[in-house]
């Protein structure tokens, strides 16, 4: 499973990283959730590898995200 993030509509309220704070993150210089794993930083349209232990964190901060601009795919 792969989450990714379409920053063009963020707008950096930052309830993903309400829910998944392991993985998301809210960068102060430029306003924009990113993602954060295995030392890497994830852009825009940048899909990440979801660990399975937060998989379902990962659903609720897509859920919960008032611009519905996280997305999962389960790609490898
Ligand atoms: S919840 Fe959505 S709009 Fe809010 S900071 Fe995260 S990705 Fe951006």
């Amino acid at each position: 499973m792969r989450v990714w993030i379409d920053q063009a509509e963020c707008t950096g309220v930052g309830a993903c990283v309400d829910a998944c704070p392991q993985l998301f993150v809210v960068d102060r210089s430029d306003g924009l959730a990113y993602i954060e794993t295995g030392g890497l930083r994830y852009g825009s349209h940048q899909p990440a590898p979801i660990d399975p232990a937060l998989l379902e964190s990962v659903i609720d901060a897509a859920e919960d995200c008032p611009q519905d601009c996280i997305f999962i795919d389960d790609a490898a």
